[in-house]
């Protein structure tokens, strides 16, 4: 293997301890806890394993856990009740609303209810246009944490040729927006593009996101190229990514899984929460984030 595996475990704990020490300061300086509301409505198993870790997650960081777990029958009327109501909660910083919701409840009208401030997701389209057009805003957590690991690895990502795989709004959309903020060169590859292996040829970034095991061959990298997985698969042979591991003999850098980006997720979801309690409070941001 000629790949320096980019270790997503290790700098995900060495975030969550920086956020856990600034989560300190903030509460001696502002008397009171950073919060993060969770919202899980009914019973989905992986949901109900993802909320319960994001919980664990918020307390080892020294904030509040503020867990609210609704039926599966609950009204979208009374799920937006809860939304207004932790939006005028003071102790809370961060409302997560995890997806998916039952199918009786627009997922849109619920998320876009959250006050952005607060919408540690980022998914608010307030906080996309804010990232779009280079304002302060929450940026969702796991493109943002691709950004920590890539620019762990390279001082600058300035005319790097980036090619992300994925035009979602919670990791492809913003993953471009926050490339091309690094004065990359970017492109956007999806369903419909005719040659993607083309494009993946000329990247010397590649991040993946599309929900394909093994989908980005190892022939389809440059030599030398960064490869940024995204992909979480669930497949008889355990949870693989959307990056054929060979390609590792190829790539210059590449991050397994798991233990890639997935643990970066929840290390950028406790960052997200310290720097809206910041805001909020009118503390200026903590450094080393
Ligand atoms: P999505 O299904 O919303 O989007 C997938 C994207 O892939 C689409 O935009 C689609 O255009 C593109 N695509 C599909 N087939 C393609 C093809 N043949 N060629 C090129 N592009 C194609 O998925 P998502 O929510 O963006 O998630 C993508 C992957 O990332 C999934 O495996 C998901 O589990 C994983 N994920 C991981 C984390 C994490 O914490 N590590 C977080 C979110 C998503």
């Amino acid at each position: 293997m000629t790949a320096t595996m980019i270790d997503g475990k290790a700098f995900a704990a060495g975030l969550r301890e920086r956020v856990g020490a600034a989560a300190a300061t903030f509460t001696a300086r502002a008397g009171r806890r950073p919060g993060l509301a969770v919202v899980l409505v009914g019973e989905d198993a992986a949901s109900a394993v993802y909320v319960r870790s994001k919980g664990k997650a918020t307390v080892a960081s020294g904030m509040e856990s503020i867990e609210h777990r609704l039926p599966a029958d609950t009204t979208q009327d009374a799920l937006i009740a809860l939304v207004d109501a932790l939006n005028a909660d003071d102790a809370v910083d961060g409302i997560l609303v995890q997806l998916p919701l039952p199918r009786h409840i627009d997922e849109q009208a619920v998320l876009i209810r959250i006050d952005p401030d607060k919408d540690v997701d980022g998914f608010h389209p307030v906080n996309a246009g804010r990232l779009a057009t280079g304002m302060d805003g929450l940026v969702p957590c796991t493109p943002l944490g691709c950004i920590l690991l890539l620019k762990d690895r390279h001082a600058s990502l300035s005319g790097m040729e980036a090619v992300v795989i994925g035009r979602s709004n919670i990791v492809g959309k913003p993953m471009a927006q926050l490339l091309l903020k690094e004065s990359c060169t970017v492109t956007t590859v999806h369903s419909r593009t005719r040659d993607v292996a083309g494009h993946v040829r000329r990247a010397d970034i590649v991040v993946a996101a599309v929900g394909i095991p093994a989908f980005v061959r190892a022939d389809w990298v440059k030599p030398g190229a960064t490869v940024i997985d995204v992909g979480i698969n669930r497949t008889d042979a355990g949870l693989v990514g959307d990056v054929d591991p060979a390609a590792a003999e190829v790539a210059g850098a590449m991050t397994p899984v798991p233990g890639g980006v997935g643990p970066m997720t929840i290390a950028v979801l406790m960052r997200n929460t310290l720097v809206a309690a910041h805001r909020r409070a009118g503390l200026p941001a903590p450094e080393g984030l």
